[in-house]
């Protein structure tokens, strides 16, 4: 539902939080963080309101490069923690806006290939078939290669509407980003780059923003963002800059 993503030098929680917060009016019924580095991966999720979320932010790092945070509004599954997102499958951890409607055919051929879902939501389909489409470009020797070619497998394998903000432990330094029905803005920064589902969770942060078309994959590292469509065929689009304030 409402949707955060930051690469730079420094996010902290309370980034994330605010970002969300600042969604907020989208109504929501469960929310989470992930937040990468070295040390790996943290994740906190929590049902409910952004509060409760707010409660465990203390959990996660005091600052990272690169995070995404989420708040959810359930089409698939409860609004429990373990159905909140981010959702991870070893090396992707995946966040999710939108409806995948072609889930159960995709669920059933990952279940057979032998994953193990620990929610009850469409999104986690994207995030093992991600995971299994890396594993099946074992020929692409450069990581941040080998993850391009499999969010083109996974976007011709998926039906709906996504947007997708997704971190990768084997490219640390890359945020990829996929729209295609859900709305997405990115925006640039000094040394960071963000994305979000709206402008309101930006604006503190930078007026340069970029709103992403459908059928398009942004990769985003802390100096530079670029766009290609789904084809892999790149984009050009100048930033606009946004002068009003909330
Ligand atoms: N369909 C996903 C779910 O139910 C994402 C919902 C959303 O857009 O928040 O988890």
């Amino acid at each position: 539902c409402g949707v955060i993503g930051y690469i730079g030098e420094r996010a902290t929680p309370e980034f994330f939080y605010n970002g969300l917060k600042r969604l907020e009016y989208r109504g929501y019924d469960s929310a989470g963080i992930a937040m990468m580095n070295s040390d790996g991966v943290f994740i906190q999720r929590a049902e409910g309101k952004l509060v409760n979320l707010q409660k465990k932010l203390e959990l996660l790092p005091k600052s990272t490069k690169i995070g995404i945070g989420h708040t959810r509004w359930a089409t698939h599954g409860k609004p429990t923690e373990l159905n909140a997102h981010p959702h991870r499958s070893e090396n992707m951890i995946l966040l999710h806006n939108g409806i995948i409607e072609n889930y159960k055919p995709l669920k059933e051929f990952l279940l057979n290939k032998g994953y193990k879902f620990h929610s009850e939501t469409d999104t986690e389909v994207a995030a093992h078939l991600l995971n299994y489409e890396f594993k099946q470009n074992l020929n692409i020797q450069n990581p941040l290669e080998r993850m391009k070619k499999s969010i083109f497998s996974l976007v011709s394998q998926i039906r709906g509407a996504f947007a997708f903000g997704i971190l990768c432990t084997d490219v640390p330094d890359t945020l990829f980003v996929v729209k295609y029905g859900s709305p997405v803005v990115l925006g640039i920064g000094e040394n960071e780059n963000y994305m979000a589902s709206g402008i309101t969770a930006l604006v503190d942060h930078t007026r340069q923003i970029i709103i992403m078309e459908d059928k398009e994959i942004a990769y985003l590292t802390s100096k530079d963002i670029s766009i290609v469509d789904f084809e892999g065929k790149p984009v050009k689009r100048d930033p606009i800059s946004i002068s009003w304030s909330t």
